[in-house]
């Protein structure tokens, strides 16, 4: 006899929390598989541990900064261990919180690794349970190239473990986690050497968040090696790791090695076959724009499906699929369009909308770019010459602004409320009838000739 509820989100993170919270508040029978820690990636090994190391690697950058404010803090002492500590706590907290919030949002957790039985039945640890709605959202995890030595490396995963920092480190990968991790570590005081297979950090941005980016990691001491691929890793008797390069280049001396090649969506052991789901060829499940999949009654969202890996995208997704199902909202469903999203790097990217390339592409002269760069008040008189860049991408007669980047210090804050102006169809003229905030980087966006 199988235990039967109107949904059953498979996965306890952004997306199946979210959908089942939902859910609930509509008076719907509900449950939430969850095989590891409830929070999911974002919690546990994500977005939030990440941005407590964040704030530790700003704060390493402004007591290099305070020197030039007058303050002396030549010698400083930092200890690794007691910031992880402090942040596998705080991690530790919400996790406490999501059992709590469970149990009094009338939501039943059930522990364990989910598995099809049929469309409608999941099979976890042997036990079978039933739902009229299966929502899968399993997330991801983090890839490991397919070579020699591979093993000898880490994650993101393994990052967050790390009780001590790494002397020597090689980060391969130029996505937000390279890019992320590499700009932790860096600050934090270790020697880091970044792995590009290609030109660029960040190939898919805006080019001038990338070159920025480039300009300012360099300045900060960190090496980039470009269109470089590993082929072979090897540990040496002294612990230490060799990279053996596609073109017969040797780099040594590492203590550590990152992988941060991008994740792969947490499919193959759900036996969607016995569901009949289908996915694509490398294990994402096809959705329509209203979360459903090829099967009545299972849906996907976050991660396991192709959409931006975003938390706010998957919570948003699963929210508008429980208004749907539960809240008489026949139509609701997400507007992937216009999604902001900040990279955490030294300094922060925050980035919306179109490139300038995207829209060159897709409206020619009808293009019209307003770039800026310039050093920031914080910056005008320290050592550490850091910049800020900032691009409006505007379309048409109407100059309506399709895309909005920025690099530098206060980026990460900076670009939620004008994501909602651009929503709402805002124009270049929009902008500039806009009263600047002085004296603030800020402002420069309303005031860019
Ligand atoms: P997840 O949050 O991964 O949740 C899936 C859950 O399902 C997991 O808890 C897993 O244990 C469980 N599970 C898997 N298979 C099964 C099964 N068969 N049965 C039961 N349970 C199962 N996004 C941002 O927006 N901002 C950030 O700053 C940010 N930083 C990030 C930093 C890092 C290092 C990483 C790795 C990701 C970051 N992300 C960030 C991305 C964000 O974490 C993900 O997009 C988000 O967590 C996806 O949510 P999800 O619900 O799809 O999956
Ligand atoms: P990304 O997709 O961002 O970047 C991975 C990059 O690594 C690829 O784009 C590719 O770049 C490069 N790469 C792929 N294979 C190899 C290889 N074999 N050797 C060397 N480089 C390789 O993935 P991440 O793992 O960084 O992050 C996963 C997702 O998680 C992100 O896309 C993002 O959506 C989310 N995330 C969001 C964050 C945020 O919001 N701040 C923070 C962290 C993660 P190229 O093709 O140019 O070589």
């Amino acid at each position: 006899m199988s235990q039967h509820y109107d949904l059953i989100a498979i996965g306890g993170g952004s997306g199946g929390l979210s959908a089942a919270e939902r859910a609930a508040k509509y008076g719907a029978k509900t449950a939430v598989i969850e095989a590891g820690k409830l929070g999911g990636t974002c919690v546990n090994l994500g977005c939030v541990p990440k941005k407590v190391m964040w704030y530790g690697a700003n704060i390493a950058h402004m007591l290099h900064d305070a020197q030039d404010y007058g303050f002396e803090v030549s010698a400083y002492d930092f200890r690794w261990q007691e910031l992880k500590h402090h942040r596998d706590q705080y991690v530790g907290n919400i996790n406490s919180w999501y059992h709590t919030y469970l149990t009094d949002s009338n939501i039943d957790e059930i522990q364990g690794y989910a598995r099809f039985v049929d469309a409608h039945t999941l099979d976890v640890g042997g036990r079978h349970y039933s739902a009229d709605h299966i929502v899968i959202a399993p997330g991801s995890y983090p890839i490991v190239p397919p070579i020699e030595g591979a093993d000898l490396g880490i994650t993101s995963d393994g990052f967050f473990d790390l009780e001590d920092r790494p002397r020597r480190v090689a980060v391969v990968g130029s996505g937000y986690i390279a890019v992320e991790i590499a700009g932790v570590l860096n600050a934090l005081g270790s020697d880091v050497t970044m792995f590009l297979r290609k030109e660029h950090l960040l190939r898919k941005f805006d080019a001038m968040l990338r070159e920025s980016l480039m300009e300012e990691m360099l300045n900060h001491g960190l090496s980039i090696i470009s269109s470089s691929q590993i082929e072979k890793v090897e540990r040496l008797m002294d612990g230490t790791l060799n990279l053996h390069c596609s073109k017969g280049q040797l780099y040594s001396g590492f203590d550590q090695l990152i992988w941060a090649v991008g994740r792969a969506p947490s499919s193959a052991g759900l036996q969607l076959d016995r569901a009949g789901v289908a996915t694509d060829s490398d294990g994402y499940i096809l959705v329509d724009e209203f979360q459903n999949s090829n099967v009545p009654g299972v849906y996907a969202l976050g991660d396991i499906t192709p959409a931006p890996q975003l938390t706010p995208v998957a919570i948003a997704a699963a929210r508008r699929l429980a208004d749907r199902l539960f809240g008489g909202m026949k139509d609701r469903k997400l507007d992937y369009s216009l999604i902001p999203s900040v990279v955490f790097s030294h300094p922060p990217i925050a980035t919306v909308g179109l490139t300038e390339t995207e829209a060159r592409a897709g409206h020619g002269e009808a293009v019209k770019v307003y770039q800026t760069r310039f050093t920031p008040m914080y910056h005008a008189f320290t050592d550490n010459q850091s910049h800020v860049a900032m691009k409006l991408v505007c379309v048409g007669a109407q100059e309506r602004v399709v895309g909005c980047h920025i690099i530098g210090m206060g980026a990460d804050e900076m670009l939620q409320g004008f994501a909602v102006a651009m929503r709402m169809g805002a124009t270049k003229k929009d902008f500039d009838d806009t009263i600047a905030i002085h004296p603030t980087a800020a402002e420069e966006l309303v005031t860019m000739r």
